[in-house]
């Protein structure tokens, strides 16, 4: 389904939106509350797990120690890696036919966009526990569908939010550097992809306008990365948590969550997905691409050179991308670079959330052109 889609099946009239998870309960050691968490909310018996590798390591024995006291008893699956129609299918089928109360999903971004995608078909609550601080994923009510081969799919949308996140920062602490600048990168697009929606009056990513909320918080999140980002990446350098990796796992977690859903997208997370068309950048994490998605945005919304070059260089110091070199794309290329401007402006993309008219052209100019700005740092 299309963004633009959904809000004309749900609004005849422009109504202004703003939606969230029911709980968002962050920490070091916040695994260990689990149990209780679920209990208050009035979970019982069976409840479906679907773990990534490091959940299965590091949380699996903790749950399988705070679960039972409370009358919830723990299945756990394997994730199988990608958000795919297959993946979500064969876990609906694992799922299925049985009396769990909920399924909770505990790994990266991926992971989360399958779990809500598993819990919609079985009915049931679902509850994110993000071992990473990767993406914007947890706290959303959409998913993100990929092929097999890495390629964007499609969305799918939700009516119920996730009842529940829950991040463990000492778990986001020992997790590689490159996931949580990745979340940086993601979470960094959302304030000025928000900041078009509102100037354009087009539609979020809940059904409806955005609210004086949903802008606010999404640009709270830009000014908390910018404060802490270098001081977060140092604390997961050192494996260790930090009031500044805190504040800077909230925002990539929970700010940007609310900030993209409740703000809306733009250009940056079409030329994402343009970007991810290409085999080249399937080394490329979600944010990484997203990074380069909102240069490209800014250099082609026409944004004062001292916001698109304070943008460059504070990737630069992060370590995400300002090239098209880094996330494996070819700027030389004509038709690598044809590529992600074509699917950047299919019909239904964030990019004509743009408050002027976005062609294939303008965004091949302003992919190349921020390329360029991004090679004068590199
Ligand atoms: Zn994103």
């Amino acid at each position: 389904m299309a963004w633009t889609d959904r809000v004309i099946c749900m609004h005849h009239r422009p109504l202004a939106v703003f939606a969230s998870p029911g709980r968002y309960v962050q920490g070091p050691g916040a695994t260990w509350e689990l149990g209780r968490e679920l209990e208050r909310l009035g979970l019982e018996g069976p409840i479906l797990f679907i773990a990534a590798g490091t959940a299965r390591r590091e949380l699996q024995p903790i749950w399988e120690e705070v679960l039972p006291p409370v009358g919830l008893w723990p299945t756990v699956i394997a994730f199988g890696g990608e958000c795919s129609v297959a993946e979500i299918d064969r876990l609906v089928a694992a799922g299925s036919g049985q009396p769990f109360c909920a399924v909770v999903g505990a790994g990266g971004g991926k992971t989360s966009d399958t779990v809500r995608a598993v819990a919609d078909q079985l009915q049931l609550p679902a509850v994110i526990t993000p071992t990473l601080a990767s993406t914007d994923s947890p706290c959303s009510a959409l998913s993100v569908v990929y092929t097999k081969e890495g390629a964007v799919e499609g969305f799918r949308f939700f009516n119920r939010h996730p009842l529940l996140v829950l991040v463990d920062t000492e778990v986001v602490a020992r997790a590689p550097r490159r996931q949580l600048v990745s979340g940086i990168g993601d979470a960094l697009a959302t304030w000025f992809e928000a900041r078009t929606v509102r100037q354009s009056h087009k539609t979020n990513a809940v059904g409806g306008l955005p609210t004086t909320t949903g802008t606010a918080l999404a640009k709270l999140c830009c000014d908390i990365l910018l404060a802490d980002g270098p001081a977060a990446c140092a604390a997961v350098d050192a494996q260790v948590t930090s009031p500044a990796l805190e504040r800077l796992v909230e925002a990539n977690n929970l700010l940007s969550g609310l900030g993209f859903e409740s703000g809306g997208l733009a250009v940056a997370h079409a030329v994402h997905n343009g970007i991810s068309e290409l085999p080249g950048s399937h080394g490329s994490l979600h944010g990484e691409k997203v990074a380069f998605g909102l240069h490209t945005q800014l250099v082609l919304e026409g944004q004062p050179q001292s916001e698109v070059m304070e943008i460059l260089r504070y990737c630069r110091a992060v370590g995400l991308p300002t090239t098209l070199a880094e996330v494996g794309i070819d700027a030389d290329d004509e038709n690598q670079v044809r590529t992600i401007a074509t699917r950047s402006v299919i019909p239904g993309e964030t990019s004509h959330n743009e408050p002027f008219a976005v062609t294939a052209t303008a965004v091949v100019a302003a992919l190349r052109a921020a390329d360029r700005l991004g090679r004068t740092l590199a």
